[in-house]
């Protein structure tokens, strides 16, 4: 029986514990490790653990919005809710409306735009149920 260097692949005498090519020690087959057992599918909740994750298909019936428009309105005219009715979020933008009064939106609408700013496309994407360009 040969063993393979686990370093660099070389064949080694079995007879020896050190790769002549590389001088890594090798462990003899009866010091190694048991094998694992066979993976079980039950485990992964039915679901094979080979192949490919399933990857989510951006779906093309969802609007685009652009991150940057969005947050430019929040910043600019955040006060009366307008970067809301763009996110498709009529009703926070008509409540936004109904305080503007207070300057209360006009703060948070800031806040918004700078989160909305710093905010990834994948989290943008994922809470306002759109797409990017
Ligand atoms: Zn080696």
């Amino acid at each position: 029986m040969t063993n393979f260097c686990p370093n660099c692949g070389a064949a080694i005498d079995p007879n020896k514990n050190t790769c002549e090519y590389c001088g890594t020690v090798i462990n003899q087959p009866h010091q190694s490790q048991p094998t694992p057992p066979p993976i079980n599918p039950q485990a992964f909740g039915g679901f094979a653990p080979q192949g490919q994750p399933q990857q989510t298909p951006v779906n093309s019936n969802l609007p685009v919005k652009s991150k940057l428009v969005a947050a430019i309105l929040a910043l600019i005219f955040g006060g009366i809710g307008v970067h809301k009715f763009y996110l498709g979020q009529a009703g926070k933008g008509i409540l936004y409306l109904l305080f503007c009064w207070t300057y209360i939106p006009s703060l948070v609408g800031f806040i918004e735009g700078i989160v909305l700013l710093t905010m990834s496309d994948a989290a943008f994407m994922q809470k306002y149920r759109c797409r990017l360009q």
